[in-house]
């Protein structure tokens, strides 16, 4: 008889919702996490507010958790990850490397959702500082201190009076080969800025963007309040390089709309980085025989109209794995995943029996 449990490789957002789509329809999902807890980058960067609702992270990190925590059909294996596959849809044999210790496990179907990481701002041809300046942080640095009401300069523990955003870094720039956009970080910026307006309302705050990418409601549940309400200032203008000035920093540039040379001082630059394949996407693709696009997510073979299905017949794909997403976009690929390799499997024992 064709094996029915699922196997899902990442315990984030995609891979935990996976889970609980798999045992909702009543069959056996086992959860592979390398962590020793779930919840994915929301946890492990320590996101504060989400974007766009401003629905607090943990605490709907937490609620995903609970849903397949004590679910009598999910198998959750933390510490772990899969070191090799063998076999075909119906009758996988994966094992699973916790330390020392190796485990074989039987699988129906597998579904891959080893998600994504930030982009480096101190790789090659990234001109803004990282790592030289102290007060040049990323949005993943920011949102720890906003996430502890603490956002100070790093140099000198004083609340900044002027912080500004750079986005597209890392997405967008064809020199490092990164030409896709990012989907999230226009909005995360965003709900950032607006978060800083709050905390500290004395602080002025800029964005400099090449153009606005607001998806949806994002549009106005964001963007529109950030200018109006907030009094967020946006600039449509490129950045070329942060120089230190003094005790501040400058932010050099191009202003696009009044097609002028910029020279700003600020307290706070803030890098919105975007995402790139995480190494364990890369792997499992590698492990799988997986096919990836010249950024390395994993490539799906349905177009617009299967965006979880592989090359490799009973391997799906979702959330981050695939390429930039928000959370709507990971949770509902991740159902599409848990849907799909449930229909694949009950398939196959329809023919063996
Ligand atoms: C700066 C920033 C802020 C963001 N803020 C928001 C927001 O406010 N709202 C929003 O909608 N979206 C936001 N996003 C996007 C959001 O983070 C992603 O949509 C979401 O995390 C994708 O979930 P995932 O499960 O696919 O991947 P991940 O969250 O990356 O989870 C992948 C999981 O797989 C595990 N894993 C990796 N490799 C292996 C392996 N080999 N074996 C076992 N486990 C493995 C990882 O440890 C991790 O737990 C943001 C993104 C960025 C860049
Ligand atoms: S979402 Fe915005 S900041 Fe991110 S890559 Fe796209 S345009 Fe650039």
């Amino acid at each position: 008889m064709p094996e029915q449990s699922i196997l899902i490789i990442g315990g984030g957002p995609a891979g935990m919702e996976a889970a609980r789509g798999v045992a909702d329809l009543g069959y056996r999902a086992i959860l592979v996490e390398k962590r020793s807890c779930l919840g994915g980058m929301p946890d492990e960067a320590g996101y504060a507010a989400l974007t766009p609702d401003f629905r607090s992270a943990s605490e709907a990190t937490a609620e995903m958790v609970a849903a397949i925590e004590n679910n009598a059909n999910v198998t959750i294996r933390l510490n772990s990850t899969v070191t090799a596959a063998t076999g075909r849809l119906g009758d996988f044999e994966v094992t699973l490397k916790n330390g020392q210790t190796a485990e074989k496990v039987k699988a129906g179907a597998v579904i891959i959702a080893t998600g994504f990481q930030h982009f480096d701002p101190g790789r090659e041809t990234q001109q803004y500082g990282y790592y030289e300046f102290d007060d040049v942080i990323t949005l993943v640095d920011l949102e720890k201190m906003l996430k502890e009401h603490n956002v100070v300069r790093p140099s000198n523990g004083q609340p900044p009076e002027r912080l500004c955003f750079i986005q597209c870094v890392g997405s967008r720039d064809r020199q490092i080969g990164n030409e896709y956009c990012s989907k999230v970080c226009c909005g995360v910026a965003s709900k950032e800025a607006i978060e800083v307006r709050q905390q500290l309302p004395n602080c002025k705050v800029f964005i400099f963007y090449i153009d606005m990418r607001m998806y949806g409601y994002w549009e106005n549940l964001i963007y529109w309040p950030a200018q109006e309400k907030y009094k967020v200032s946006y600039i449509k203008g490129i950045a070329t390089e942060i120089m230190k000035k003094g005790d501040r920093l400058l932010v050099r540039g191009e202003d696009t709309t009044m097609g002028r040379p910029m020279e700003v001082p600020m307290d706070i630059v803030v890098l919105s980085v975007g995402m790139e394949s995480s190494a364990g996407t890369r792997e499992m693709a590698q492990i799988f025989g997986l096919k990836q696009n010249k950024y390395k997510f994993i490539e799906t073979i349905g177009g617009a109209l299967n965006t979880v299905t592989t090359n490799v017949e009973g391997v799906f794909v979702c959330g981050a794995a695939t390429g930039p997403a928000d959370l709507e976009d990971t949770v509902s690929s991740a159902n599409a995943a848990a849907m799909k390799a449930l229909a694949a499997v009950q398939r196959t024992q329809r023919l063996a029996g």
